[in-house]
């Protein structure tokens, strides 16, 4: 007997092969029916005899494409129609068609093989793709995501080209970057002022030069890396010095998983997200290897990826590479540079030499940066690959812009169920960032057709990020706590509802008090919170720059906790080697500045405690990279057994809490002046804020009987801490969520944020 049965499907599903997926389906069990793009997604009608319509039906999700994502199928009988075979039809007549765009993915394997097929008609071509890869997101100019709205207008397809793009049953039908050498973009190298460099193959004159020693800007996916040997010790010291660049790891390509395994400690998960199609960098143990030391000093983790692009394998090949350090080409927080004259300008005294190619890229997307923790990978930098997927949310939402915060930023914008994150902004104080930024929000409102009705925007009134929501009008603006947004990102990626217990730990944000917070546990839902704990203030001597000078910030707590023996001259009666080696002027005037409440307000900052205790053990007393000092003091601790803790102390503070120091602080002196070597009082460090945080959550769970408990903050980035917090508290039977598809730190911001200025719309 026959059956008809209409199938809608949701999710990413157009521009990613899937028609002619379902095509040969459907057409392999001689089913009969149609396919259509719709604005949700497609529409598929099958009919045919019932047992094969469901087998049809059973392997239509599991056999999807590999950009295709999934997010709905709603199966439904229709009668049956007099079709007689299976037809890839026009999407109905006025019918708006709009669909999720898919991210910027590595060049599949099908593709690398005619690449390096001397008999393919794209043997050693850079730029070859299907429609299973190659460049999406960042060739975009508008909707719909047709080749005369991308980068690749310029480039008409040869017959050859064509001919697969129309054919249904090729792997290259309507991929539209689909080029070859005939027709398609190619590569050039250039010299320093941008002088075109005659040669026969650009590609293997670039490895000569990485070969060398030189620095060569190469033009990837998203933007320009700055290239080196990273095996080549002055190399990566000559990248440095000219990066300004002192001590910040650089991340490595290495050309396949075997020369991954010799550099780095890799599992299962691991080897399974390096070869993902998202290709993001990946923070792994590091071994001892060929690979300098300098490319990332003072960490026990080295972030690695593998080629992506076409001509990373043709380089990497050429040159019988093991590892090139890739970072970003820009001068330090600046964005990632995109087109090739704008590169040779920002780059100039970075680059020897410019590999570049003709194909623009449209919006600069830097490389994702993720760990892998607990065998899943969580997200620290979420970008090229990821973008613009959107976080699939619970619930229908408003349309809300989030405009995020003002380090690493990102922007959000919600429709329906999918709240869509930026790629990653960067730091919004810088000006070039700021610029990317107004480009993020114009860019993304149009290809996702979004006009946002709310606009959510940080409570820090100097944020520029705030500052510019503030200066919009016909929208309605909602301003969001920090930690709110921080602990709403988290739920919202866990689909969580109702109140939890979320501990917010992080260096800076705008507290509702006017106060630095960043040591936060809050009892929260979407709508509003209650500060429940926080760490107990101390001031912050110097304000920025107590956060570029750890050691300010172990002045500050010893003045704190132990005046006033210890105020002025007298702290150097402390006899440590942190207090001894401190210069008596600057404590005296630093001293000064906290009693006169000059420059000085106060924090609960979690990052600052960090700082501190890392100073304090003689770890970083200045730092040359955000978190430098809370990371090396993780990367200090010891690999032994001692489960011993300095203890907080929980103070009452009116219905909640304060997390006192001084226990900590007074074990810890005491260790120092035993000599307790910086690795094992760092151990002992993180034990005891993980047993406070411990207690301090089932005295709140006693409160409320709240037993979820959402991570979220920059301070969640910390492995040993993160993960020993989250076992501990499942052990004693809270359940526990952290955050993976968007990073703890502020580049997931947005997304609490518009979930929060969501909330507050509803009665
Ligand atoms: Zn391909
Ligand atoms: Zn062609
Ligand atoms: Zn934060």
């Amino acid at each position: 007997m026959e059956v008809r049965r209409q199938i809608e499907v949701s999710g990413i599903v157009q521009g990613v092969g899937f028609r002619p997926y379902v095509y040969r389906l459907a057409t392999g069990r001689h089913l009969k029916g149609t396919i259509r793009n719709t604005p949700a997604g497609v529409t598929i009608e099958i009919q045919g005899p019932a047992e094969t319509v469901q087998d049809f039906v059973e392997h239509l999700p599991a056999e999807a494409p590999p950009l295709a994502r999934i997010t709905c199928l709603a199966v439904h009988d229709v009668p049956c129609n007099g079709d007689q075979e299976f037809r890839i039809v026009d999407s109905h007549e006025g019918e708006e068609v709009r669909t999720l765009i898919s991210p910027d993915v590595a060049v599949c394997a099908d593709c690398l093989a005619e690449m390096f097929d001397l008999n393919d008609r794209r043997y050693r071509y850079p730029f070859i793709n299907c429609t299973n890869c190659g460049p999406r997101f960042t060739i975009i100019r508008d909707i719909p995501y047709d080749r005369p709205s991308t980068s690749m207008a310029v480039f008409p397809m040869c017959p050859a080209c064509l001919a697969e793009y129309e054919n249904p049953l090729d792997r290259r039908f309507h991929a539209q970057p689909n080029a070859c050498w005939e027709c398609g973009p190619r590569a050039e190298l250039w010299d320093k002022s941008g002088r075109k460099l005659e040669c026969r193959d650009p590609i293997a004159e670039a490895a000569l030069l990485l070969q060398s020693g030189l620095v060569v800007a190469l033009k990837g996916l998203g933007g320009f890396h700055l290239a080196v040997d990273a095996t080549n010790p002055a190399a990566v010291a000559l990248l440095r010095q000219r990066k300004h660049r002192v001590e910040k790891p650089f991340a490595v390509m290495v050309p396949d998983l075997q020369v991954a395994e010799e550099v780095c400690e890799l599992d299962g998960p691991a080897r399974t997200i390096l070869q993902s199609m998202q290709r993001p960098i990946v923070l792994l143990k590091k071994k001892p290897s060929i690979i300098s030391d300098q490319v990332a000093p003072f960490n026990r983790y080295l972030g690695i990826f593998l080629p992506y692009t076409p001509l990373h394998y043709l380089l990497l090949a050429e040159g019988g590479f093991k590892a090139l350090v890739m970072t970003s080409g820009n001068l330090s927080e600046e964005p990632i540079a995109i087109d090739n004259r704008e590169a040779v300008n920002r780059l100039d005294g970075l680059a020897d030499h410019f590999l570049v190619h003709n194909r623009d890229i449209l919006l600069r997307c830097d490389d994702s940066v993720v760990r892998v923790a607990g065998g899943i990978a969580r997200q620290l930098r979420r970008s090229r690959g990821f973008v613009p997927v959107p976080v699939f949310l619970k619930d229908n939402q408003p349309s809300v812009l989030a405009v995020g915060g003002e380090l690493k930023n990102t922007i959000c914008l919600t429709k329906d169920k999918n709240a869509f994150l930026s790629q990653h902004i960067g730091d919004l104080e810088n000006v070039e960032s700021y610029g990317f930024f107004h480009e993020a929000v114009e860019h993304l409102e149009r290809i996702l057709e979004i006009r946002p009705e709310i606009i959510a925007y940080d409570l820090h009134p100097n944020y520029f990020s705030t500052k510019w929501a503030l200066q919009q009008t016909g929208v309605k603006l909602v301003g969001v706590q920090h930690h709110h947004a921080h602990i709403a990102s988290c739920m919202a990626e866990n689909h969580l509802e109702g109140r939890v217990i979320g501990f917010a730990l992080d260096g800076t944000g705008y507290g509702t008090d006017g106060h630095i917070w960043g040591g936060e546990v809050l009892i929260a839902g979407y709508k509003d919170f209650e500060r429940a704990a926080h760490f107990e203030y101390v001031p912050l001597p110097g304000g920025e720059a107590a956060i570029r000078e750890p050691w300010r910030m172990a002045v500050s707590y010893l003045a704190h906790h132990f005046r006033p023996e210890f105020l002025k001259s007298e702290l150097l009666k402390f006899d440590i080697p942190f207090v001894r080696q401190l210069n008596q002027a600057k404590v005296d005037l630093l001293l000064r500045m906290i009693e006169q409440s000059v420059n000085s307000p106060l924090t609960s900052s979690c990052g600052r405690l960090f700082d501190a205790v890392s100073a304090l053990v003689g770890i970083r007393q200045q730092v040359n990279y955000e978190a430098q000092a809370a990371i090396e003091l993780e990367m200090a601790i010891s690999e032994s057994e001692d489960e011993t803790g300095y203890p907080l102390e929980l103070l009452p503070n009116g219905p909640g809490w304060i997390i006192g120091t001084r226990p900590l602080f007074v074990s810890l002196l005491n260790d120092l002046g035993n000599n307790l070597p910086a690795a094992a009082i760092s151990r002992r460090f993180h034990n005891g804020l993980v047993e406070g945080f411990v207690q301090l959550a089932t005295l709140l769970c006693n409160q409320t009987t709240l037993r979820r408990v959402c991570l979220s903050g920059g301070t969640f980035h910390n492995l040993y801490l993160s993960q020993r917090l989250e076992t501990r508290l499942s052990d004693v039977g809270f359940e526990v969520f952290v955050q993976k598809e968007v990073p703890s730190g502020d580049g997931g911001l947005s997304l609490g944020q518009a979930l929060v200025a969501a909330a507050t719309m509803q009665p």
